[in-house]
């Protein structure tokens, strides 16, 4: 019988714990940008309940596009990314903040980078809910951290595993003999 997600799941940051977060990162993050106006680039599909919580909290004018970059197929392993944007007219000139769920070995949000720099904004700077220490294969590291986790899968706030658990309102590990457990998906999940 399949355990429920209450049985395999081990609390690593509560609601609580995210809200300050997110609210300690927010006031960050409009300290140091001032009034400009922000276009916000959030990678989908984990930035969806972080970003969604960050945007309310800033009081900056600002406008939310969408990136999809999937770098997770079929389970846990990195496998080919694929970085789809058309936002030529919305990034040249402007003062951008990428967004994502989490900073791992940093490949994503590198790439993603990189594409967005094709289009010239004025300026760009990268925020992140989770920074997992030691995995970084990048020199680059995001300019907005609001938690740096250990080294384990986590889910939940928005990021998955095989498309299940975005839902959970707080993030947690999932054990790696629990990976295992879940029903397999080889259609590959979007991270
Ligand atoms: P990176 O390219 O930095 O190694 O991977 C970044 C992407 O991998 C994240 O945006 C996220 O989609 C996925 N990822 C990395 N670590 C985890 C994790 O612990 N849990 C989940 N659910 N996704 C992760
Ligand atoms: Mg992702």
């Amino acid at each position: 019988m399949q355990k429920r997600d209450s049985q395999i799941v081990k609390t690593l940051l509560s609601e609580h714990d995210l809200r300050e977060g997110v609210d300690r990162l927010s006031r960050q993050i409009a300290e140091q940008w001032g009034s400009r106006p922000m276009t916000i680039i959030g990678v989908l599909t984990g930035c969806v309940v972080f970003l969604a919580d960050l945007i309310r909290r800033l009081d900056v004018p600002l406008r939310v596009h969408l990136v999809q970059a999937s770098s997770y197929r079929a389970g846990t392993t990195r496998g080919d990314l694929t970085v789809a944007v058309d936002l030529r007219a919305e990034i040249q000139g402007q003062d951008v903040l990428l967004v994502d769920d989490i900073f791992d070995t940093g490949h994503t949000l590198v790439e993603v980078l990189a594409e967005l720099k094709k289009y010239q904004p004025a300026s760009i700077r990268t925020a992140v809910l989770l920074f997992k220490e030691g995995r970084q294969e990048v020199e680059f590291e995001p300019e907005f951290i609001a938690f740096r986790i250990p080294n384990q899968f986590v889910v939940g706030y928005g990021l998955d595993y095989r498309d299940d658990f975005r839902h959970l309102p707080y993030l947690a590990i999932l054990e790696p003999e629990d990976l295992r457990d879940r029903p397999a998906d080889e259609s590959g999940a979007d991270g």
